[in-house]
């Protein structure tokens, strides 16, 4: 069974000019729900689309339009809940969250403050082989996104695409337990993996589908552990959050500058001032962007539209039955049911296709050498041509029957790789190419035998030095290998020669 041991956090730590600083990291992260409706209309989500055309006259906030919520959309974040053993909250209630924005009409986002569809969670983070870390979360609360203002069309106007305008998201609050770039990279990552594993977010981040808003401050050592028995945030610096970062690469890069920006500044005996930042990738630096708002300056109040949504447990419980396996429990499963290695269960788990992928291929034959052939032989292939099991030109039933040939010692490792090439490159029944291209191994003893006589007769001293040292005898299997021109199985072939030769 796979054996995760939970490490203490190791905090990054940066060396300042005066002392060392380190890291308190905590993400909100905005995933965009799939679903293909929005939150509170019925106009679809489809990405790409010509601007303004996915919009409902209450995404436009027309006079008098009313929000309806959308059932599905609450289940996907009931199931995300369940996926992070979140506690769900039976009951929640939406708030408007009061700003000017062009790219939402209404005057104001409608989201979740004060009660949260989804309580207290966890994710599990790999740090590599049998290590993990554990991040709380806080909350996941459910709330509209808003569209796009497009500023670079037109010398003198800008444009608005309200296409993403009323989008559900749900916002992923933790706790402030990450404690360095690699370690918030990781969180979100898994967080992304879960997320698609549930079907809950299809974790695009590219186009935006999930994208995290990273929560930096520095504290001395020994800070930390004093907030933590305490839970007293003023003994932590003061945060900056960096905005709508949609690059792992980025976030990480981020944090570093950031955190190193902070320690400048109280070393040179100045105060972190908390507001929002942006990160610009080209120059590799945060800028301000405003000063941090406070609850208070949204307004916050009840949506006197839409009533607090109420849920029944039997409907949570039944989505929980619905759920499928999630990536720990398969990776556990992996190592445990087919003996392979935390690494291997880990590539093969890392998207839920591939795993499925590889079960098909593993079902009844042997999962060792199904987990090295998919990932050696496919997966090494289908990265080097930037395809991936969605679009493989090798299915799961043909890359199953060269793993039968090879079982049925009817082929050799070499001609099973051959064979895999016909197939990569022309596909077809691999028995059928096999016997096509006379990919045989002899097996047939006779044929071996009569091969094996004729060498132990017409070289009798060869016979006397193996006699003499068992190690000589490789001679005569190599022989026999050479004259059936590479088709006996290595196997048989040895066997006999011992017995010939009474070794
Ligand atoms: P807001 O919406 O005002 O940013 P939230 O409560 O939604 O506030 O999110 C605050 C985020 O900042 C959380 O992820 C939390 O863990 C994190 N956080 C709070 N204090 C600190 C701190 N001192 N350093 C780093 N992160 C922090
Ligand atoms: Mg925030």
């Amino acid at each position: 069974m796979l054996d995760l041991t939970f490490e203490a956090p190791k905090p990054k730590v940066i060396s300042g000019a005066k002392s060392d600083w380190e890291l308190v990291i905590g993400l909100e992260v905005h995933a965009q729900v799939a679903s293909n409706a929005k939150l509170f209309s019925g106009a679809s989500t489809t990405f790409g689309a010509e601007p303004n055309s996915n919009v409902a006259f209450v995404d436009a906030a027309m006079p008098g339009m009313l929000p309806v919520i959308n059932e599905f959309c609450v289940a996907q974040a009931v199931k995300t809940g369940l996926g992070l053993k979140a506690a769900i909250n039976l009951r929640s209630a939406f708030d408007r969250k009061n700003y000017f924005y062009p790219d939402l009409p209404q005057g104001y986002q409608i989201s979740q403050l004060y009660h949260p569809i989804v309580g207290e969670g966890e994710v599990i983070v790999d740090m590599g082989p049998g290590v993990a870390r554990r991040v709380r979360i806080e909350r996941i609360h459910m709330e509209q996104d808003a569209g796009k203002s497009i500023h670079d069309l037109d010398p003198t106007m800008s444009f608005v695409d309200l296409n993403r305008t009323g989008v559900a998201l749900m916002e992923i609050v933790s706790r402030p337990d990450i404690r360095g770039p690699e370690e918030a990279a990781a969180y979100v990552a898994k967080l992304r993996q879960i997320m698609r594993y549930l079907g809950t977010c299809d974790g695009n981040m590219q186009n935006g589908n999930l994208r995290a808003d990273v929560n930096v401050s520095i504290c001395r050592p020994g800070d930390y552990e004093r907030f933590q028995a305490t839970g007293d945030f003023t003994i932590l610096g003061t945060r900056c959050e960096i905005k709508n970062m949609n690059s792992m690469r980025f976030i990480q890069a981020a944090i570093e500058y950031e955190a190193r920006r902070q320690i400048a500044i109280v070393e040179d005996g100045g105060k972190v001032t908390q507001e929002t930042r942006l990160y610009d990738p080209d120059k590799g630096e945060t800028r301000s962007m405003r000063s941090k708002e406070e609850a208070h300056d949204y307004r916050y109040f009840p949506c006197p539209d839409l009533l607090p949504l109420e849920i029944e447990q039997a409907w949570v419980d039944d989505i929980a039955t619905s759920m499928p396996e999630l990536p720990d429990a398969k990776k556990a499963r992996f190592v445990g049911d087919y003996g392979m290695t935390e690494y291997d269960a880990n590539v093969l788990t890392a998207e839920v296709e591939n795993a499925t992928f590889f079960e098909e291929v593993a079902r009844g034959r042997d999962g060792k050498q199904a987990a090295n052939w998919v990932i050696n032989e496919l997966f090494g292939r289908l990265n080097k041509e930037g395809l991936s099991v969605e679009t493989t030109p090798v299915s799961a039933a043909q890359l199953g029957g060269v793993l039968d040939l090879i079982a049925k010692g009817e082929i050799s490792g070499k001609m099973a790789k051959d064979l895999f090439e016909i197939l990569w490159t022309e596909g077809g029944d691999p028995a059928e190419i096999a016997a096509k291209h006379g990919m045989k191994q002899v097996t047939d003893t006779g044929a071996i035998e009569k091969a094996l006589d004729d060498l132990i007769a017409a070289n009798p001293e060869q016979v006397e030095k193996a006699k003499v040292n068992a190690k000589l005898a490789g001679w005569f299997t190599g022989q026999v290998l050479k004259s059936t021109g590479g088709k006996a199985n290595p196997a048989v072939v040895n066997q006999m020669v011992a017995k010939k030769l009474g070794l």
